[in-house]
């Protein structure tokens, strides 16, 4: 399946076809269920990071994950509340940083389980990466450990740089360049910083986004 998708790629066959080849492989690697809870019914590829956000994601297999369409209609649901499957992430309310890191996170630790470590189930492009630390304003200097899909979660999973670095800087820290956030950062204040209602804040999160969480198969429930 993977050698056809190449060919069709190369070969620049039609989008429609080397999406549905794109879809075969993404939810025949995944085992033909929904990664978050584990359904086999109505299943969809769905393109974690949107294909229209970059034209090159659009066929690689780190940017496809299987879910059902109970599960799908999550990243599909706009600030109406009301899921339109038909459209993009994009014309509905725009990125869902969280939800697709925490998607990435999911495939890493489901990769990990069914131990299908191949680089290509799971590929970015360098270039993918290097688009996705420039959008979050990470230095050349930080690098990241392991398969391109974990370095996709990671990348993902760094507070953007240029806030982190302007708030540690109002309270006199530098971040070195080659920095890498592993985990939620607390920070305690003095006065430096206010809430909205003008008090003094005296701590901060940083975020640090775990996998999706894993839910139980809805269709076992049912019963
Ligand atoms: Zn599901
Ligand atoms: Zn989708």
């Amino acid at each position: 399946m993977y050698s056809r998708l190449v060919k069709a790629i190369e070969k620049q066959r039609s989008n429609s076809y080397c999406l549905s080849l794109w879809s075969m492989f993404i939810r025949e690697r995944d085992g033909h269920r929904c990664i978050i809870c584990n359904s086999k019914k109505k299943l969809s590829a769905h393109h974690i990071i949107r294909k229209s956000f970059w034209k090159h994601l659009k066929f690689q297999t780190g940017n496809g994950i299987t879910l059902c369409h109970v599960c799908h209609k999550d990243p599909h649901t706009g600030f109406n509340g009301r899921p339109d499957l038909s459209q993009p992430m994009d014309a509905q309310g725009g990125e869902k940083i969280d939800l697709f890191t925490g998607y990435l996170g999911a495939l890493v630790i489901d990769s990990y389980r069914r131990n299908q470590l191949e680089e290509y189930l799971y590929h970015f492009s360098d270039g993918a990466l290097d688009a996705f630390k420039k959008i979050q304003g990470i230095p050349e200097a930080a690098t990241f450990e392991g398969r391109q899909i974990e370095k996709a979660y990671q990348i993902w999973n760094q507070t953007p740089r240029g806030m982190f670095e302007a708030i540690l800087n109002s309270v006199g820290v530098t971040i070195p360049e080659d920095y890498v956030q592993n985990e939620e950062v607390t920070m305690y204040y003095s006065d430096t910083l206010k809430k909205k209602d003008g008090s003094p804040a005296d701590v901060m999160y940083f975020r640090y986004i775990p996998p999706t969480e894993f839910k139980e198969n809805p269709d076992d429930t049912l019963e």
